[in-house]
């Protein structure tokens, strides 16, 4: 599938080893290449290094597909309930996790968390440099640095140092609020208040670049570039604006994400008004969407939004449901919530599945359905590929159309069928006449077939 906007062209990044196998994070940046802006100079105090000197890269070609992350949300310490965690998130799709090191009991247990799991795992850390230096001894495969809570250049040094050994990638990740000192937040704020005067958050947007460029310089001077940067808000603005200035002004891969987002219901909205804004425009190479609610569905609506981008093959079935109407005749809020829960579990090929109340938008809303259900007067009629299979009742809707997806995903797996091949067409209904809900031109069978 090609993205809508090409990918923005990165240094790369591993993830991973041999055994839980390796996630490339960004790339397509050859060396001398690079996205930085020239124009624009350093945020931070003299002496910063300039974008020529930040710029360049090491992997030419297209940039690796962009992975989904997740944290772990229960206590690392507790190796059984972890590694049960990251085994849920993993079979979930999650490319990485991420586990929290706050204190010396949680890195103690990585190397079994690490021996018993198969997925790169991040050490997230915070205040205590050591729980870097530990988690890296430990064996994680990335760690994430907070500039706010660990600025001592002599720590970050040390960290620096067992990463290069190690040969694993850092994440700097300046989210708002912890990237600053209280007390010189608004010196800060005044002596930067003008650079983005035109944004909404122009004094903070400007006060995560100046923090970050400082960071970095410390990398720079320790010839690390093995780097991955994040810049996380709750506010979804501030963070299109932090990633689109941060895109122009370094040349490492971006880790998106909205901070703080909130349950699942309000923050998957403010999520994907960012980072679908940002991955539309080609910036982005792995995503964390962050919800007070159980990680696995931050690793669902992840996906979800990759696939609908076209930024990832879809793995398992597309469905496709109409909104209802005054025209439904059947439970359909049940009967879609059924039928995802039951295409989750047992279909693993990227067919399309559509399940439609009605015939009156519905052939043009399941146009390219490869198993689809029109619904109406308390029975269903059901399509494979623009064949009509079988017309149920409707509380037989949900099996028939599952078995008819096994059956067809057994054909595309026997080479005897294409996804995408065929589609179904009707006769739209006399819009001077009484439409209904469009039952008896289906009963009567007042449809073509494309191709026939
Ligand atoms: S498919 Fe039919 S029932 Fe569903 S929203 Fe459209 S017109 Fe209404």
């Amino acid at each position: 599938m090609v993205p809508m906007t090409p990918r923005r062209a990165t240094r790369q990044v591993k993830v991973g080893n041999e055994r839980t196998g390796v996630v490339l994070i960004g790339g397509g940046l050859a060396p001398g290449q690079g996205p930085v802006d020239r124009e624009q100079p350093p945020l931070s105090q003299p002496g910063s290094h300039t974008p020529e000197q930040r710029q360049g890269g090491d992997a030419a070609g297209v940039p690796a597909p962009v992975s989904v992350q997740t944290m772990t949300s229960g206590f690392t310490h507790e190796i059984d309930k972890c590694v049960a965690e990251i085994h849920k998130l993993t079979a979930a799709g999650a490319d990485i996790v991420r586990v929290a090191v706050p204190e010396r009991k949680d890195t103690q247990a990585l190397p079994e968390i690490l021996r018993q799991t198969t997925v790169p795992i991040v050490a997230d850390v915070h205040f205590h440099y050591k729980r870097a230096l530990e988690s890296i001894e430990a064996g994680v495969h990335k760690i994430r640095l907070n500039p706010g809570n660990i600025s001592d250049r002599a720590q970050v040094e040390d960290v620096i140092r067992a990463c290069r050994e190690a040969q694993i990638p850092i994440r700097v990740g300046v989210n708002e609020g912890s990237i600053i000192e209280r007390k010189d937040k608004q010196k800060r704020a005044n002596e930067l208040a003008s650079v983005f005067s035109d944004r909404r958050h122009g004094a903070m947007l400007a006060i995560m670049i100046a923090k970050l460029e400082e960071y970095l310089d410390i990398f720079y001077d320790n010839n690390f570039f093995d780097v991955v940067i994040s810049a996380k808000s709750m506010d979804a603005t501030l963070v299109i604006d932090a990633y689109t200035e941060i895109a122009a002004r370094f040349d490492h891969p971006l880790h998106l994400g909205v901070t703080h987002a909130g349950p699942q219901e309000t923050g998957c909205i403010r999520s994907i008004a960012a980072l679908g804004a940002l991955l539309s425009r080609g910036i982005g190479d792995t995503i964390r969407i962050s919800y007070a609610s159980d990680p696995i569905y931050e690793v669902e609506d992840g996906l979800e939004l990759l696939w609908s981008l076209g930024l990832r093959e879809r793995s398992g079935a597309e469905l496709i449901a109409c909104p209802t109407c005054g025209r439904i005749q059947v439970d359909l809020f049940t009967l879609t919530q059924q039928v995802r829960a039951k295409l989750a579990e047992q279909v693993q090929v990227p067919m399309k599945v559509a399940v439609m109340g009605c015939v009156v938008n519905g052939p043009g809303e399941a146009e390219g359905a490869d198993v689809a259900v029109f619904a109406g007067d308390r029975k269903g009629i059901i399509y494979v590929q623009g064949q009509r299979v079988a017309t149920v009742s409707e509380h037989e809707i949900l099996d028939r159309l599952l078995h008819e997806c096994l059956e067809f995903q057994e054909r595309i797996r026997r080479g005897e069928a294409r996804l995408g091949e065929k589609k179904v067409q009707i006769i739209p209904p006399d819009p001077e006449g009484e439409l209904g809900s469009g039952w008896e031109k289906m009963a009567a069978a007042r449809l073509t077939i494309e191709g026939k």
